[in-house]
């Protein structure tokens, strides 16, 4: 039984519609069949998150920029004392600097956009919207600007892993605050279009660790995800997962109270020769799928 008194943040997704269509969303084709939350649901969740202890809050998707509400769920995160208010987003609503202006009014106070390419031509055939790599940049620019703290996720593909050190070169120019390489999870649409975007982790690796020096030359925080350390050796201070920090995850499917333990006990997984290795205790494995399209050969005991 999980101790859910520890967990701090609450993860909301309010809705899946979304201007992109990346190649590799893990939410799938759900914005075919689900509506977005209506606000008052959304409000109800804030209010209990916030009397459960809850401080910090990550508005996610879909888009969350595209909620009707949008203004106002922020405000009402404010409202609640969150201290955290994270917008997880394609940035490109940023793009317009009155959006930024008031999405920080409202109370959000950190920004998560996704940057997958280095340039128009891959990051815009990873989501399937010609034009998205033009206005992420500008939502990045203006969101710093504004002297706002900004951390990026790129999802790592076979389309875009020998780009990583141009894409670290670029958000060390647009100096993010902290970026982190997340090597693509076999779900949703990356699992329907595994055979053009999954590539093979070893092969990758050279590609994010020189990604990572960059970053780490310039004094950001720069992490991984989904990497496990017997892929990461000289580089274990960069992965993600020893420092994520607990929470719960509002689904409009479903709810994941404690999403920690659902990561590490349903949706990762350890191979044959884990046992064995040196990090058995701390390594979380990999997501379950990457064994079952490619095997256990790359997970190497360390002894
Ligand atoms: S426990 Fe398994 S996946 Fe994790 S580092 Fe060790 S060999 Fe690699």
């Amino acid at each position: 039984m999980s101790d859910n008194t520890r967990i701090k943040r609450v993860d909301l997704k309010v809705g899946f519609q979304c201007n992109n269509h990346c190649l590799f969303c893990v939410q799938g084709r759900k914005r075919e069949r689900t509506a977005s939350k209506k606000i008052e649901e959304i409000k109800k969740f804030i209010r209990e998150s916030a009397k459960s202890g809850k401080d910090e809050i990550v508005l996610t998707g879909g888009e969350p920029t595209l909620h009707p509400d949008f203004l106002k769920i922020v405000r009402f995160a404010k409202k609640n004392n969150f201290s955290n208010i994270q917008i997880q987003t394609n940035g490109r609503m940023f793009a317009y600097p009155d959006f930024c202006v008031q999405t920080i009014k409202a109370g959000a106070n950190e920004f998560a956009p996704a940057l997958h390419g280095s340039d128009s031509k891959t990051h815009d055939q990873l989501t399937g919207f010609e034009g998205s790599f033009g206005q992420t940049v500008q939502g990045i620019k203006n969101l710093r600007g504004l002297g706002q703290r900004v951390i990026t996720n790129t999802v790592v593909t076979k389309l875009n892993y020998r780009q990583l050190p141009q894409i670290a070169e670029l958000l060390v120019k647009l100096d993010v605050n902290q970026f982190q390489f997340a090597f693509v999870h076999i779900t949703g649409q990356a699992a329907e279009n595994k055979k053009i975007i999954v590539p093979r982790k070893k092969e990758a690796l050279p590609y994010v660790k020189a990604a990572l020096d960059i970053g780490m030359r310039a004094r950001k925080m720069v992490m991984t995800e989904a990497i496990p350390y017997c892929l990461m050796s000289n580089y274990e201070e960069c992965i993600a997962e020893k420092i994520i920090p607990g929470a719960s995850v509002f689904d409009i499917e479903f709810t994941i109270s404690d999403y920690d333990n659902y990561r590490k006990t349903i949706g990762k997984a350890k191979g044959p020769e884990c046992r064995r290795c040196k990090k058995f205790d701390i390594c979380e494995g990999p997501w379950k799928e990457y064994p079952e399209m490619f095997g256990w050969s790359e997970f190497r005991p360390i002894e």
